[in-house]
C-alpha cells in the first residue's frame, strides 16, 4: 500500500525537533562555527551549552535514534530516521546534540555489529554517551574511491598486530579517542578479502597526525582543518584489536555506509529547504524596477525549479529509506547510489540559486549560504564520488539485459509492424486495409 503520511504521534516528535533545532541549536552554529567545533570535546564553553541540550533530547527519547533499544536508541527504522535527519540538516551542531553525528554513528553501528563484548564496553559505551568522538580512517593519499589501491598494511608479530602506512582525510582525528583503520592483511587474497579493520586508540605510539587538512568550507582561524593526514608508523596493537574477522574489512566498511548515506542525503534535503526559505523571503523582500523580485518570471522559475527538484529528491530519499526498512538486506543498494548521485546536483543547484538571489550579500559570510555553497564539492566526494555511484546504478540496470536478437533493435518498428499486420490480417482484410 502506498502511504505518504506520517503517523500523528511521530509527527509531534518531529514538530518538537523542528522548534528545538531552530530556537535552541542554531545559536551554537553562530557561537562555534568552525567545522570541528561539534567534535571538540575539549571546548568547555561549547560543552557547557551542549550538555543541557543533549539532556533535553534524551528526555524526549530522541537520543541516538539510529541505534536499537538494547543500545539506548529507539530502534526507529530508516524512514523515521530520514525524517529526523531532514530537520537536523538545518544546523551543523544538530547531529551532535541528537547523538547522531557522523562518523560516530557509523562507527557505533559497526562496533555494535562486529565488536566483541570487550570492544563494545571499552569504545561503544562512551561513544554512545557522547563522552568521546571517533574517526574512520580508510582513504589514503594515493587512493580514495577505489579501496583496492590501498597499501596501508597490517601483519602479525607474535601476539601483536603491527600497522604501517598513511591515511588521508580521516575526519575529526585531532579530537578522536580512537580510530577505526582499514589495512591490508592479505595482499594475495581476492580483492574484497584483502583488508581487515582495526581499532586504534589515538594515543598509541606511532600514530602521528602529519597535518590537519581544511576543506574550503571550514573556516578556522589557524587555517587548520579537521581532516587528519595520518602516519601509522609500525603501530603495535594487541591481538584483539581487530574489528570483525580477518579479511572482513570491506564487509565492515559496507555495513556502515548504507544507512549513513541516507541520513546524509536527508540532511541535505534539510539544508536545501533552509536555502529555499531564504530564497523565498528574499524574493518577497527585495524590490527592483518597481516590483518585487518575486514578480519577475526569471525568479519565479528559479523558485519553482528549486522546489520541484527538492521534492523529487526528497521522495527518492524517503523511498530509499522505505526500501531499507521493508526489503531484504542489500535491496536498496542501487537506490542508495541514486540518492548519492542526485544529491550532488540538487544541492548545487538550489544553494547556487538561493545565493545568487541574495546578490552580493549572498557571497559573504554574513549569510549561511556561502558556507553551504562551499560544502557542495566536499559532499559530492565524501562517501565516494558521484561517478562511482553512477556506475553502480548503471551496472545494476544493465545486469541481465540481453543484446538485440538480430541486426536491428528488438523495438525496430518495421518487423513489429509486420507482426501486428499478420496478427490482425483478417480484420485488416475485412476493412480493406
Ligand atoms: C568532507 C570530506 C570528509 C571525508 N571524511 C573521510 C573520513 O572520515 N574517512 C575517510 O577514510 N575518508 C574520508 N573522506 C575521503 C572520501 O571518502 C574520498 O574523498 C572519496 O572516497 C574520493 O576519494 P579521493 O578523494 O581520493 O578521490 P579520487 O578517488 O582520486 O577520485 C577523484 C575523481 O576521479 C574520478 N573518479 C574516481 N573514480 C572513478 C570511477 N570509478 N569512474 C569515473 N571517475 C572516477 C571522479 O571524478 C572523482 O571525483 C572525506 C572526504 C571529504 C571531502
Amino acid at each position: 500500500m502506498w502511504d505518504f503520511s506520517t503517523d500523528p504521534e511521530f509527527q509531534q516528535k518531529l514538530d518538537w525537533m523542528n522548534r528545538f533545532v531552530r530556537e535552541e541549536v542554531e545559536p551554537l552554529d553562530l557561537l562555534f562555527p568552525s567545522g570541528g567545533d561539534p567534535y571538540d570535546t575539549g571546548n568547555e564553553a561549547a560543552r557547557a551549552i551542549l550538555r543541557p541540550l543533549q539532556q533535553q533530547v534524551r528526555e524526549q527519547g530522541l537520543w541516538a535514534c539510529h541505534l536499537g533499544p538494547e543500545l539506548g536508541g529507539q530502534g526507529y527504522g530508516q524512514l523515521k530516521l530520514a525524517l529526523m535527519n531532514e530537520i537536523l540538516g538545518r544546523s551543523s551542531w544538530a547531529p551532535t546534540v541528537f547523538g547522531t553525528a557522523a562518523p560516530d554513528t557509523g562507527n557505533a553501528e559497526i562496533l555494535a555489529m562486529f565488536g566483541t563484548e570487550e570492544q563494545r564496553k571499552r569504545y561503544l559505551r562512551p561513544l554512545l554517551d557522547g563522552d568521546i568522538v571517533s574517526t574512520f580512517s580508510m582513504t589514503e593519499p594515493q587512493a580514495g574511491a577505489d579501496p583496492k589501491e590501498f597499501t596501508c598494511r597490517a601483519w602479525q608479530e607474535g601476539d601483536t598486530w603491527v600497522i604501517d602506512g598513511e591515511k588521508w582525510f580521516s575526519s575529526n582525528a585531532r579530537y578522536a579517542a580512537f580510530l577505526i583503520v582499514m589495512a591490508v592483511t592479505d595482499s594475495e587474497a581476492r580483492p574484497h578479502e584483502r583488508m581487515s579493520m582495526f581499532i586504534v586508540p589515538a594515543q598509541t605510539p606511532g600514530v602521528t597526525i602529519k597535518r590537519n587538512v581544511a576543506t574550503m568550507a571550514e573556516r578556522d582561524e589557524l587555517d587548520e582543518g579537521i581532516h587528519g593526514y595520518i602516519r601509522y608508523d609500525h603501530v603495535r596493537l594487541p591481538a584483539d584489536a581487530m574489528l570483525g574477522g580477518p579479511g572482513e574489512g570491506f564487509k565492515v566498511a559496507q555495513a556502515r555506509l548504507g544507512g549513513g548515506r541516507v541520513h546524509h542525503a536527508m540532511r541535505i534535503v534539510g539544508q536545501c529547504a533552509r536555502a529555499m526559505e531564504m530564497m523565498l523571503e528574499r524574493a518577497v523582500s527585495r524590490r527592483t524596477q518597481g516590483e518585487r523580485l518575486a514578480d519577475k518570471q526569471a525568479v519565479q522559475a528559479m523558485i519553482a525549479d528549486s522546489w520541484i527538484e527538492l521534492q523529487q529528491y526528497r521522495l527518492l530519499v524517503l523511498h530509499t529509506a522505505w526500501v531499507i526498512d521493508t526489503q531484504p538486506h542489500g535491496a536498496a543498494r542501487t537506490q542508495i547510489a541514486m540518492c548519492k548521485v542526485a544529491m550532488a546536483k540538487v544541492h548545487h543547484d538550489i544553494v547556487r540559486r538561493a545565493l545568487h538571489l541574495h546578490g552580493s550579500l549572498g557571497t559573504t559570510h554574513e549569510m549561511p549560504l556561502a558556507e553551504m555553497w562551499m560544502s557542495v564539492p566536499s559532499l559530492a566526494l565524501a562517501d565516494g564520488p558521484t561517478e562511482v555511484h553512477r556506475t553502480t546504478v548503471a551496472k545494476q540496470l544493465l545486469r541481465g539485459v540481453e543484446p538485440a536478437p538480430g541486426l536491428f533493435p528488438s523495438e525496430h518498428i518495421p518487423p513489429k509492424r509486420e507482426a501486428a499486420r499478420r496478427r490482425y490480417a483478417d480484420v485488416l482484410k475485412e476493412y480493406g486495409l
